[in-house]
């Protein structure tokens, strides 16, 4: 449309989860870097190592002459189970171990990036990231990986295909077991996971079966790893640093189907709206908001 636009991204590279989270084996970063190039050669500027609400703030960028902002930085912030033993060394989130190993590279011997090297592993969760996660943590040469996860087979939220992958690459499922505590050794070391086994119960208001904890039925998986892949919200800095805007009970930035929010001027798609979702719909919101940035520059001439 003729704008002049500047990228602002926090992270060295760009492209976002498809750069740092989908790993290499099911999406190759050629692919995504051709994306991102077409892009420059459109004009687009890209400013990496830019943290908005940190190395500069919304209220400043219209400062700077900026007469729009769209708001498109994900839901990067990990949930965590909050149960003993969350901090022992050897507790990942599945942000951190992916960001590890795809963007920093810590599986190659010429990169700084540390990484544990793992035997037994479990995962916490049966989701899409939690397919990743157990994949990439075979692929790191860890002999057993368990997706752990409190309900049953029928329930597993992941698409089929990442299960069948998954399933085809040696990941073992620990289906109706839910974890009450990570367990650990006098050096803070992960030695176990202890958990909990389930039944399926009534279904919940969304038509799930409730798994329900079976009387005196704990158990200690022996383990040196556990990887929490139980999903991710949008990252709290922006929403602390921006006046005018609304949010959601779940932190995302509060936008019609327009990416038009409460603000003036400031348009959000993506991540930072839905929750986690997909890239196709992330993809939609941004032409969606290009649009609606285009009407209101022209509305305000
Ligand atoms: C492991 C994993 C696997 C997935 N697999 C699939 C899949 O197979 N298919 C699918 O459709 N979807 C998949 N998804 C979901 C999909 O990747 C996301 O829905 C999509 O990437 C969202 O795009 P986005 O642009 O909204 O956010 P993101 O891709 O998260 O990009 C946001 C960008 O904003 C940057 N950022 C954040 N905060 C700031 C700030 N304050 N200042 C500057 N920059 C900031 C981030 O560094 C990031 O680069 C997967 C997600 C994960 C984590």
């Amino acid at each position: 449309m003729g704008y002049d636009v500047t990228i602002f991204e926090a992270f060295h590279k760009s492209g976002g989860v498809l750069v740092y989270g989908i790993p290499q084996f099911r999406l190759p970063k050629e692919i995504v870097a051709a994306e991102i190039e077409n892009l420059t050669k459109m004009g687009v500027k890209i400013v990496n190592n830019a943290i908005i609400g940190k190395s500069i703030t919304v209220d400043e960028l219209f400062e700077e002459g900026y007469e729009a902002v769209f708001i498109g930085s994900g839901a990067g912030l990990p949930q965590f189970l909050h149960i003993p033993g969350e901090n022992l060394l050897g507790v990942y989130s599945a942000n951190e171990l992916l960001t590890r190993t795809n963007l920093m590279k810590a599986y190659r011997d010429d990169y700084d990036t540390p990484i544990k090297h793992f035997h037994r592993v479990a995962v916490v969760g049966a989701g899409n990231v939690a397919m990743d996660a157990a994949r990439v943590a075979k692929r790191l040469g860890a002999e057993h990986v368990y997706i752990t996860y409190r309900r049953g087979r029928d329930e597993l939220p992941a698409r089929k295909e990442e299960v069948e992958h998954a399933e085809a690459e040696g990941i073992e499922f620990n289906l109706l077991n839910n974890p009450c505590a990570i367990h650990g050794d006098e050096d803070g070391h992960v030695t176990g996971i202890e958990l909990i086994r389930q039944e399926l119960g009534e279904p919940d208001e969304k038509g799930r079966r409730k798994p329900v904890a079976v009387p005196d039925s704990n158990w200690v998986l022996d383990v040196d790893t556990v990887i929490i892949a139980i999903g991710t919200s949008p990252n709290p800095l922006i929403r602390n640093t921006t006046e005018g805007l609304t949010f959601t009970r779940k932190g995302g930035i509060e936008a019609d189907e327009g990416g038009v929010t409460s603000r003036p001027g400031v348009f959000a798609g993506g991540d930072a709206v839905t929750g986690s979702a997909t890239v196709i719909l992330a993809m939609g919101a941004g032409k969606a908001g290009a649009k609606s940035i285009d009407e209101y520059i022209k509305s305000k001439k």
